[in-house]
């Protein structure tokens, strides 16, 4: 199996190749597809099995596609628990990227100035990284316009849930439109995390690894 087969288009697989990539990983072959064809994803993974390129990749792809909307809020929303977790993910992005001239990211953590940040939404945006408190700040402030979202991916979310993220990430996520595709990783998917991963999100395909 390779990238190709995944039905990545031709631009993405060559960054991928150049990047040194061989070949997908598992969750990658699973959930690439899936999320291409526009299901809703509730995935079972570990750090280091390459779960960030199985729900950047398709991200990507999907911004390929010009946006029907107006504005300039942002088309994907990835939150991560930890600052150092949404640095690796926007260094990925913009990896993957490469050969997207126009993509434009931002990272929203806490430690670091609102200044920047506020600058930095005050611009077209494709895609935000952030951690949820730092996001919330932003939204409360008025700063965030998410009528254009297409994607909300949740990256280690039974780590947000356990740094008492519950409710932070609610008040996001219903501030989201409905009709968004939504992609939720997580090392489990018991408990806590397995019941806000089905309220917020619609028919999910689940895939564990
Ligand atoms: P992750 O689980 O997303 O943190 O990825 C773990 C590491 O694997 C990162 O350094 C990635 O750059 C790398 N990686 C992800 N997918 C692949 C792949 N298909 N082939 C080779 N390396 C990969």
């Amino acid at each position: 199996i390779t990238f190709a087969d995944l039905k990545l288009n031709a631009t993405l697989v060559k960054t991928i190749t150049d990047a040194g990539y061989v070949s997908p990983t598992p969750v990658q072959m699973q959930s690439i597809p899936a999320a291409l064809e526009g299901h809703d994803l509730l995935v079972s993974a570990q750090t280091g099995s390459g779960k960030t390129a199985a729900f950047l990749l398709p991200a990507l792809e999907k911004l390929q596609a010009r946006s029907d909307k107006p504005g300039k809020g942002p088309r994907v929303l990835v939150l991560t628990p930890t600052r150092e977790l949404a640095q690796q993910i926007e260094k990925n992005a913009q990896i993957y990227g490469e050969n997207m001239k126009w993509l434009r990211t931002v990272t929203l953590v806490g430690g670091t100035s609102f200044g920047y940040q506020t600058r930095a939404l005050n611009r077209p945006i494709d895609i935000i990284v952030a951690t949820p408190g730092r996001l919330m700040d932003h939204m409360r402030q008025g700063r965030i316009d998410f009528s254009r979202l297409e994607m909300l991916i949740l990256d280690e979310a039974d780590r947000m849930l356990d740094m008492g993220f519950v409710d932070d990430i609610e008040t996001i996520v219903a501030a989201t439109p409905d009709d968004r595709q939504t992609l939720l990783f997580s090392a489990t998917l018991d408990g806590i995390v397995g019941n806000i991963a089905r309220k917020i999100t619609n028919e999910p395909q689940s895939i564990e690894i």
